[in-house]
Parts: structure tokens; C-alpha cells; sequence
């Protein structure tokens, strides 16, 4: 069977059952299936509430099976509809832990997680699938074609709804100059792809199934120079009007968050605006500081080479 071949574990397992969303039909709905079985999370049975597109964070700890340190510790937020908020800090922070728990990849040791107001323990699988889309550092594409992929957001989604996300999402036009265009097998994990374009065919998905929220864990090993005004372009374009968890690994695209969250050793050690952060002189302007003199050696060098 198609992703069962492909030896994920556990984590990434869950990963297949959100991005297949309630579809009843296909490929999709097989998988679900087939994991649900192996799924170790309680579903919950609140009834379908649309919610109102918030997220938040109520005293959150959460310790990896395994582990022997947390990777949380007491983290709270409130990500209010419609408004961005960034997390940025060091690797190994928690970051990307975050993102994951908005998904419900794993369950919290304490505190909760509310998706549109509602912990997420509470909704059933289908109904968070329908609030969040997710894209994530690993994107996760199957050996089938890029049509079947996209449509895994909305099996039932027509061919022009599926082009449109296509166009914003950068991904209309690679796509068509393929041998077989929208019929094109990429296969394992869409190793015939590009990182930069995986990433925008990831992000076309989430496009198509329009959900309030988005979380997004920018993948940095993707950017180059080439495809970093494209892939910025698709992402500015699905965060659109919807409520976002962003973690950025570069600190220009957080400037303009509502809210930015500097993760620490699994705390929120600093939250506010670019400019108030800025202004505090703590973690986030030393980053800056870091930040822009890197910018600026780079444009340096840019200037040097004559590319600029
Ligand atoms: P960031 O995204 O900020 O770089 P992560 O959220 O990935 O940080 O990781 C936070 C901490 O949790 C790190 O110490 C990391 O080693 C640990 N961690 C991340 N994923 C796992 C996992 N699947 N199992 C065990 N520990 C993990
Ligand atoms: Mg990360």
C-alpha cells in the first residue's frame, strides 16, 4: 500500500491522517483508516462548531515520549483570529513542538490547547482537520501524481480550483512545464521535485482546503535565491485574512507579525511587536542585531561579486 511502504514512524503517521482530511473517499480515507487503528490519541465527540479561528496556549508542558527533558515548559498564548503570530528563537527552542501541538500530534503532559475554542482533545480528528492546515519543515508528498496530491486537501475540489491554488501558490506554472503537467508522478516524498517547489506544492494544498488556520513552519533548507520571491509570494498569499502560527527562520518576514513569541529552552521568554521588542533590548534586538549584520555581509559580498 502506498505510504505504508514508506516506513514512517509514528509521528509522521499522524501527519498523513491530518493531511488527508474528512474525506471519505480514495487513497485518503484508506489511510486513515488503516492508521486509525494504530492511532494511540483518543478522538473526541464535541459537536461540529465552526469556532472562531483562534489558537491558544493555556499553561502548556508537553515532554516527548522518551525524553528526559521537556520540551515545554508553561507556555501560553492566545493567537486572536485572523492576526499573525511568530515564533522565533534558537534551534531546539520548541518551536517547531508548538506548531506540532496545534496539529495534535501528540497530547499535552499539562495545560491545553484550544483550537477556535475548543481543546483540541475534545474535537474530533475530522473537525481540527478542518480547521488547520499545516506546512511543515518535512513535507509530506506521496508517490502518486501532483494532482492526487493536492487533491488529498479536497478530494472533490474542480480542476480550476485546484489551478487557481496552484497560480498563488507559484506552483501553475513548474507544474505545467512538466512531461505530464498536472499528471506527473513525483514520487517518494516528490523526490522528482525541488525543495522550494515541494514546499509550494504544499502550500497550493493547504490553499485548496482553506481552513481558518494556518501553521506554518518555514523550511530554510529550501531557500535559494531563486525560489525564496516565489515561495514568498505563495505565502503571503495563504496567510491571507487567516489566523497564523508562523515560525520564521528569517527574521524579516516576522517584522510586520502582530505578535511575536521568542521561544527559549521551552518557555516564552519575550512577546510583542517588532518594534517593542526592538525597543527592550533583549533576546529578539540582539537577534536582530545578528540578523542584519549577516544581511549585511551577505549584501556585501552580493556587491563584491557584482550580482548586485
Ligand atoms: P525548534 O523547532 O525550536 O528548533 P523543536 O521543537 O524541534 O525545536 O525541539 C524542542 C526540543 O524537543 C529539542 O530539545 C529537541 O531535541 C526535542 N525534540 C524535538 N522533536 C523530538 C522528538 N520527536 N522526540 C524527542 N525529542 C524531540
Ligand atoms: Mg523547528
Amino acid at each position: 500500500f502506498f505510504v505504508l511502504g514508506l516506513g514512517y514512524g509514528a509521528q509522521v503517521t499522524t501527519l498523513v491522517r491530518f493531511s488527508a482530511q474528512a474525506s471519505e473517499l480514495g487513497h485518503a480515507a484508506r489511510v486513515v483508516r488503516e492508521l486509525k487503528a494504530a492511532e494511540e490519541l483518543p478522538e473526541g465527540d464535541a459537536p461540529a462548531d465552526p469556532g472562531d479561528g483562534s489558537v491558544e496556549f493555556v499553561d502548556v508542558s508537553f515532554r516527548y515520549p522518551g525524553a528526559t527533558r521537556a520540551a515545554l515548559h508553561g507556555v501560553s498564548f492566545r493567537a486572536d483570529p485572523g492576526t499573525v503570530t511568530a515564533l522565533v528563537g534558537p534551534s531546539g527552542a520548541g518551536k517547531s513542538t508548538v506548531a506540532q501541538l496545534v496539529c495534535r500530534f501528540f497530547d499535552v503532559d499539562s495545560g491545553a490547547v484550544r483550537v477556535g475554542g475548543s481543546d483540541v482533545r475534545a474535537l474530533p480528528f475530522a473537525e481540527l482537520m478542518e480547521r488547520v492546515s499545516f506546512v511543515l519543515q518535512e513535507t509530506f508528498l506521496f508517490d502518486d501524481s501532483i494532482d492526487a496530491n493536492l487533491r488529498l486537501a479536497r478530494p472533490e475540489a474542480g480542476t480550476d480550483e485546484v489551478e487557481a491554488a496552484c497560480r498563488a501558490a507559484q506552483a501553475h506554472d513548474f507544474i505545467t512545464a512538466l512531461p505530464e503537467g498536472y499528471a506527473t508522478r513525483i514520487g517518494e516524498h516528490g523526490a522528482r521535485l525541488s525543495g522550494g517547489q515541494r514546499q509550494r506544492l504544499s502550500i497550493a494544498r493547504a490553499l485548496l482546503k482553506d481552513a481558518q488556520i494556518i501553521v506554518l513552519d518555514e523550511a530554510t533548507a529550501f531557500i535559494d535565491p531563486e525560489n525564496e520571491v516565489a515561495t514568498q509570494a505563495a505565502i503571503d498569499e495563504l496567510v491571507r485574512g487567516r489566523t497564523v502560527i508562523m515560525i520564521a527562520h528569517r527574521l524579516s518576514t516576522v517584522v510586520g507579525a502582530d505578535q511575536i513569541l521568542v521561544i527559549d529552552d521551552g518557555q516564552v521568554t519575550e512577546r510583542g511587536r517588532h518594534a517593542e521588542l526592538l525597543g527592550r533590548d533583549g533576546r529578539y534586538a540582539q537577534m536582530w542585531q545578528a540578523f542584519e549584520s549577516a544581511e549585511q555581509i551577505a549584501l556585501g559580498r552580493a556587491v563584491h561579486d557584482g550580482t548586485v
